[in-house]
């Protein structure tokens, strides 16, 4: 019987591998511009870290997480997402010691038991940055500008709208949400079931509901927004004309609180305008490190959903001319040839130069042919008249054009230039 994949998972390969590695390429770079680290956390960490550093209210604890206990009988969880896992590291390496700002970026698979919908899957990637130590709006700035970057060397800056907000600090956050509630209350009973459990766990994701009924009531809701405490509305002002300056387009979205509770002051989203789809999204998170057991460090980070970016790509015929093409394709007469020439070949291949041949016994005709059908730049044909006398005609794909050449590493690689 086959086995098919699980739900959820994807095989990537041929084309699809070149979308994902062309993207992938453009993140290092992206990286490298902005100096910053990459690392590498553990694919499954203790279950505690999740509902410590997520939060236990939220749908990515309660409803999605991949947890099982292993043979040793420990709750395991496959990570939902990577700030918890690279804050746990942060502490348990005592980064807190180095020169701050101390920059991550990661590019992971995550996990998560979820619905499917297009571009989403449960096993799926993010290119992310952790930014800590700066209690600064200019690492917020930092932040955005690394990931809206992505988008402008991907060519997709006018195919996503940024959205900003900011969500308070603990100060005026908590005097918001009472001013929330007592707004709220007198409606309770006419929302969702949702929206009452949320009324007393965490009111602020009521914002979030998306129910005809509840959103009409939320109307006339006072705006955390609009109740920010002096630094805190000083800092989304700072963060504002900082982003005009960087001419990074963005509209301000008073209902995003975001679905993971250790934000505060910045969150942004990053939404596909044609699909109404999230491609990313961050914020500032300058409690979660102290939450799960360090010093008060202030941090700011977001991540992008790789799979929905290689779909935006696809959609929008943006990835013309990334197929990886063969520089030469050996012709070789028969066995004793292949054998003959397996040593120029390799070196070749040392040399940098991209080299094919048949590895499955094709006749020298059905070789000729087949170097017709694939994408090269130019075959080298060694047929009889060319073993006796060591040349080979080297044919350019392009024009057609055949020549003559010796064959030595250097007059090969002198004639495909
Ligand atoms: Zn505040
Ligand atoms: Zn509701």
């Amino acid at each position: 019987m086959k086995i098919a994949k699980q739900k959820g998972t994807r095989d990537i390969f041929f084309d699809d591998m070149n979308i994902w590695q062309y993207v992938e390429k453009k993140i290092r770079e992206i990286a490298n511009n902005y100096h910053l680290n990459e690392i590498r956390t553990p694919v499954f960490e203790a279950t505690e870290l999740f509902a410590r550093g997520v939060g236990e209210e939220t749908d990515v604890v309660n409803k999605e997480m991949y947890t099982f206990l292993d043979k040793g009988g420990r709750s395991i969880t496959l990570r939902p997402e990577l700030t918890a896992g690279i804050v746990r590291s942060y502490i348990e390496n005592g980064f807190d010691s180095y020169i701050s700002p101390v920059k991550f970026w990661y590019m992971a698979n995550m996990y998560r038991y979820e619905k499917m919908q297009k571009g989403r899957f449960r096993e799926f990637t993010q290119f992310g940055v952790e930014i800590f130590g700066s209690n600064s709006y200019l690492a917020d700035l930092e932040s955005i500008a690394i990931s809206y970057n992505l988008y402008q060397n991907l060519g997709l800056a006018d195919k996503i709208t940024l959205s900003i907000n900011s969500i308070g600090c603990s100060k005026c956050r908590g005097e918001y949400i009472e001013k929330l509630k007592k707004y709220i209350r007198p409606h309770l009973d006419n929302m969702c079931e949702t929206c009452k459990i949320r009324f007393d766990k965490n009111p602020l994701r009521i914002l979030d509901c998306k129910e005809e009924k509840c959103n009409l009531i939320l109307q006339n809701a006072p705006m955390i927004t609009d109740n920010l405490c002096k630094e805190c509305s000083d800092d989304f002002e700072n963060l504002k004309s900082g982003l005009t300056k960087m001419s990074i387009p963005f509209v301000i979205d008073k209902k995003i609180v975001r679905g993971l509770d250790y934000y505060n002051k910045t969150v942004y989203e990053y939404i596909a305008n044609d699909f109404k789809i999230a491609t990313g999204g961050g914020g500032r998170y300058d409690t979660l490190v102290e939450m799960l057991g360090g010093k008060h460090t202030p941090a700011v980070g977001f991540g992008i959903g790789l799979d929905r970016i290689i779909m935006l790509l696809k959609e929008y015929h943006l990835i013309n001319d990334i197929n990886q093409k063969t520089d030469i394709y050996f012709v070789l007469l028969n066995e004793e040839a292949h054998l003959n020439y397996l040593g120029l070949i390799s070196k070749l291949r040392n040399k940098g130069v991209n080299v094919e041949l048949d590895i499955c016994n094709k006749s020298f005709k059905a070789q000729l042919k087949y170097a017709d059908k694939i994408n090269c730049n130019y075959v080298c044909i060694i047929g009889e008249d060319e073993v006796k006398n060591n040349i080979a005609i080297l044919k350019n794909m392009a024009t057609g054009e055949q020549v003559n050449v010796d064959l030595n590493v250097q007059s090969i690689i002198n004639s495909i230039k």
